[in-house]
């Protein structure tokens, strides 16, 4: 069997990390990448025996298919498939089934392929756990290998710690140590091993339905009147396309979705769904008998028809790779099809191309963005804006996840090179600063790292200094710059905080010596650049005032008032607590 060039590099990638570690390592790849054909190659070339787990039969029984089909063989563990044989050098088992087994996993195997890997839970007794621990106490060197598509999960965050592009993913231990290959789904694309996909977002999708008054302007997805428009929408299409696959938000969503489309043609999948039925209506689907198929997120992954030309997602999901993974079922390739037309009812927007964030999206326009770290240099993702040209506007990033050598020893005698581990880069592009050591810290952290000292809560802050007389709280909406004099006569800049109803406090800062510059970049600008970490070049006072811009607001300013007037005392950033922030007016 010939090996696609990224499927050759998936297998050498495996081969070099086990040559110099022990520890688990997880390739990524998107469904369509022929992961099936990788497991086959790795099981082939090993020397000593390989077991490859899944959690359900249908992957056990394709997994094993595609290796006998290179000529090779294999034994089959599974109770669901009705075979229970474990002696050959590569054994196919369901997780169940081996769990549950007396002898079969207290064999000593040299390598453990766990494929859709996502689902592993090590916690207490779990199945995984008591295999594993079996499987290391036959052979204390065996190696665990992981496939998934997906790597992030909304409910546990990512599965493995450290990425091979040199990202921290987790400082939490994580089932996988290195992602030590990734395939992004967009090079799937470019490279002609996946059809391309042809999306239109929300906005435009709800523009394509028919207009009935005003009710299709105020269209929201958690809506009946839009789910009927959007299932008439899709039966008027449905004559030019061969297999529609619909995501739903929930099961009424898509039990009322399903009520809506021809009841001969279309047929809904839940996790609820037997599997026997799951499997009827699959078929089904599949010789297109049925032409629309409903799913609430269980045909995310390891769902296969290749004639499906028209995605319909009436979810939305704080997810890049989960959304990907949604669009991906309809990306395979078959004979005529030239693209799957994407109808992204809910808005979601994202690209094929971003990768993963790792964080909820924090604005409904935020998108991925590249950020450079100006400490080691690592682009990071984080979730953000970019204006027309590409240029970074805005990021939410905290702190740099490059992660950059450590060398210990340095004064050690030792003639051989120090030894280097990998740690994460401690450039923060925000943070909460100790007003004891001036150390830098998480925005969410409660005590400093560096001298342990409680940092201001900015919620238990708000709350005190709502019950002192002679202080003002600001619910922050905005700010303004403006070119100003010291009684001195010395250039300044006056900033203004503007709350939602013309309340305002502002403070005044010099702008005519070095001196005066670097103290209004420590107490303003660093604190509220909207893309912190960026070059920023801002040559006089009136270039300033012109690109007030650059600069955020804080949820909170506190002014205590003095016998001149109010002064500013607190800006309370990243607020998150019981009082209502104001509706931001960027
Ligand atoms: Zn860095
Ligand atoms: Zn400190």
């Amino acid at each position: 069997m010939q090996l696609r060039p990224y499927q050759k590099d998936a297998v050498s990638a495996v081969i070099k990390h086990f040559r110099h570690h022990q520890s688990p390592a997880l390739l990524v790849l998107p469904t369509g990448a022929g992961k099936s054909v990788i497991i086959a190659e790795l099981a082939r070339i090993a020397r000593g025996r390989v077991l490859v787990l899944t959690h359900v039969q249908e992957l056990v029984e394709q997994n094993h298919a595609k290796f006998v089909a290179m000529g090779q063989q294999a034994d089959i563990y599974s109770a669901g498939l009705g075979l229970k044989q474990a002696s050959a050098k590569v054994v196919f088992a369901s997780i169940q089934s081996l769990a549950a087994s007396t002898d079969a996993k207290h064999q000593a195997f040299s390598m453990v392929v766990v494929d859709e890997c996502h689902r592993i839970n090590l916690d207490g007794d779990s199945q995984y756990k008591q295999v594993f621990d079996a499987l290391t106490t036959a052979n204390p060197k065996v190696k665990t290998l992981g496939l998934t598509a997906t790597p992030y999960r909304l409910d546990k965050g990512w599965i493995y710690q450290k990425h091979a592009n040199g990202t921290l993913r987790s400082a939490e231990p994580k089932p996988f140590e290195h992602c030590i290959f990734e395939l992004p789904i967009g090079q799937l694309i470019k490279q002609k091993f996946l059809t391309p996909a042809n999306i239109v977002d929300g906005a435009v999708a709800s523009l394509l339905l028919p207009a009935e008054g005003e009710e299709s302007e105020s269209f929201t997805i958690a809506q009946g009147r839009a789910t009927t428009l959007i299932c008439e929408h899709l039966v008027r299409l449905s004559p030019d396309f061969n297999g529609i696959l619909i995501f739903a938000a929930s099961v009424a969503h898509g039990n009322e979705i399903l009520s809506r489309l021809p009841s001969e043609e279309a047929a809904l999948i839940t996790g609820e769904t037997k599997s026997r039925d799951r499997e009827a209506i699959i078929n089904d689907f599949k010789a297109k008998k049925l032409k629309f198929l409903v799913n609430v997120s269980v045909l995310t992954t390891g769902f296969d028809a290749p004639h499906i030309d028209l995605i319909a997602i009436l979810r939305r999901t704080d997810s890049v790779a989960l959304y990907q993974q949604m669009v991906g079922r309809g990306l395979r390739l078959a004979d005529g099809k030239e693209e799957c037309l994407v109808l992204d009812y809910a808005g979601n927007g994202y690209s094929l191309f971003a990768p993963e964030v790792g964080e909820p999206k924090p604005k409904s326009d935020s998108q991925v963005v590249d950020v450079p770290c100006p400490k080691c240099g690592h682009t990071n993702h984080f979730w953000g804006k970019m204006d027309e040209n590409g240029c970074l506007l805005e990021h939410f990033g905290r702190r740099c996840q490059g992660l950059v050598d450590q060398f210990d020893d340095l004064d050690s005698e030792e003639v051989s090179p120090p030894s280097t581990q990998q740690q994460q880069c401690d450039f923060r592009f925000r943070f909460k600063e100790c007003p004891d050591c001036l150390a830098e810290n998480d925005i969410a952290a409660r005590n400093c790292h560096q001298c342990n000292k409680p940092l201001v809560d900015p919620d238990k802050r708000l709350k005190e200094v709502l019950k002192l007389k002679d202080y003002m709280v600001l619910r922050c909406s905005g700010l303004s710059l403006s070119l100003s004099q010291l009684k001195s006569g010395q250039e300044a800049i006056n900033v203004t905080w503007h709350d939602e109803d013309g309340a305002e406090l502002s403070q005044r800062y010099g702008f005519a010596t070095p001196g005066q510059k670097g103290a209004f970049y420590h107490n303003f600008v660093r604190m509220h650049l909207k893309a912190p970490g960026q070059p920023l070049r801002l040559k006089d006072a009136n270039d300033v005032v012109n690109n007030a811009n650059l600069f955020r607001h804080p949820d909170f300013v506190v002014g205590r008032k003095e016998k001149w007037g109010w002064k500013v005392i607190d800006c309370l950033f990243d607020y998150q607590g019981r009082y209502r922030k104001a509706d931001s007016a960027y």
